[in-house]
């Protein structure tokens, strides 16, 4: 680099220090002469300050809101995409069940206005989903679903049962052996939209009896024998009373507490003009096998299992049950008696039902009788015949022992599905079960 050049920019340089301390000397000289100008500055200082301040505090709050409302918002949009307006959404974050009818896509109307009005149960939420038209849920849907997974069905299996059937297609299902494939049975039940309870018939058979077999509780008066739960050979009741000459054919007898009952049904009979008495009733266990293998022997064993029990499977060995017929009208079936309009139509105010009705064949495995009544006690028997279900439905449903106790419903569930409830109501079931066609020529069940 030439010499020249370098003492040239030397030069500038130092004349370029020179000029900055003098600026700044001249501009803190002005300062200093003037107080409001030093003021003004101080001022200006703090409020950029301030206002840093307020944008840092602002920025906290829009970064708060954020974090608060974002999730919020997009929940709702979820719920909305779901289906339920803003109404419902507002009461579903209420109830705090958001995050679960997002995970498991839930969604109908019912579920969304069961929500709105606060009556869901939410531990049958996915059930809401499968209900539609004129249905509805109650706490005894609930205690039915306890009961169907105490039979071994399935939550698919449960809901593709709620999503097509009645309840009164339900209940059956108590009866019968749990059903691999439930939708042969409900495609049956969908083939039959006239079945209430009045009558329920089913093309198939869905009743496998004597193949499963249980005990019955022989201590209970509301044990139920049909052609699964069935009485040891060596039971006999306690306490067996015989009917009186008012109320029963010679050499019958019931244990005690149902003689005292049959008595009183008969008297109360009487005090309206009407005769009827007990043409059986108690049978031991090998009375019956006698006679069940008497029909099978007369008319082969098909015909025989659906009008006679096989020993141990007769209600008849419980001595809790009686077959009765109209005086001076021996001869006739008992429903074509002025006899048993009476008796039928009285019987639960004295403790009994009538325990094979009529087109009820395929859930009591039995052909409508007419004689067969079973005492239960009074209370039982009223709620029997309110709830309109054969004896075999109703205790599966109501009184039958949990498998597994883990399927029951919780106290709400069970207290406010309590049989007891029925007594309460005043719904019954529809009369006109009274005609029967055809005899039977002996009451041998
Ligand atoms: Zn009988």
């Amino acid at each position: 680099m030439p010499k020249t050049e370098t003492k040239k920019r030397r030069k500038k340089r130092r004349r370029y220090r020179l000029v900055i301390p003098s600026l700044e000397e001249a501009r803190k000289n002005s300062e200093a002469q003037s107080p409001v100008k030093k003021r003004r500055k101080n001022t200006r200082f703090k409020l950029r300050n301030v206002r840093k301040e307020v944008w840092f505090v602002l920025a906290g709050i829009v970064v708060l809101l954020g974090v608060l409302l974002i999730p919020g918002a997009i929940e709702k949009s979820k719920l909305k995409k779901l289906g339920y307006n803003k109404e419902t959404i507002a009461a579903i974050r209420r109830q705090k069940l958001a995050k679960t009818l997002i995970d498991n896509q839930y969604y109908s109307e019912y579920l969304a206005s069961c929500i709105r009005s606060g009556t869901v149960n939410t531990d049958y939420l996915s059930l809401y989903t499968v209900i539609e038209g004129e249905k509805y849920l109650d706490d005894t849907d609930f205690l039915m679903v306890g009961r169907l997974r105490d039979k071994g069905y399935v939550e698919e299996q449960i809901l593709n049962l709620y999503k097509n059937l009645r309840f009164v297609d339900i209940t059956p299902l108590l009866i019968y052996d749990y059903q691999v494939l439930e939708q042969g049975y409900i495609d049956d039940c969908l083939a039959h939209p006239d079945n209430s309870r009045s009558s329920f018939v089913l093309t198939h058979n869905f009743y496998t009896p004597y193949e499963n077999t249980y005990s019955a509780d022989p201590n209970r008066t509301d044990m139920l024998v049909n052609k699964t739960w069935h009485l040891d050979e060596t039971y006999e009741p306690k306490e067996l009373t015989p009917l009186s000459v008012h109320c029963g054919a010679s050499g019958t007898q019931l244990s005690k507490e149902a003689a005292d009952a049959m008595e009183e049904w008969a008297a109360g009979g009487k005090a309206v003009g009407v005769s009827f008495y007990a043409t059986s009733s108690y049978r031991s266990y090998d009375s019956q096998k006698a006679l069940y293998d008497n029909y099978v022997f007369l008319h082969g064993q098909e015909q025989a299992d659906r009008e006679s029990a096989r020993p141990g499977f007769s209600e008849h060995q419980t001595g809790l049950t009686v077959d009765v017929a109209a005086v001076g009208d021996e001869d006739k079936d008992f429903s074509e008696t002025s006899a048993f309009i009476w008796a039928s139509a009285n019987c639960m105010d004295y403790g009994w039902i009538l325990r094979y009705p009529e087109n009820k064949e395929d859930i009591t495995g039995y052909e409508y009788e007419s004689w067969h009544y079973r005492y239960v006690g009074k209370d039982l028997a009223q709620a029997v015949y309110k709830s309109g279900m054969t004896y075999d439905e109703f205790w599966s449903l109501y009184l039958k022992p949990w498998s597994d106790e883990t399927n029951r419903p919780s106290d709400t569930v069970l207290a406010n599905s309590d049989w007891h409830n029925l007594l309460k109501s005043e719904e019954a079931p529809a009369e006109g079960e009274a005609s029967q066609e055809g005899t039977e020529e002996a009451q041998a069940q």
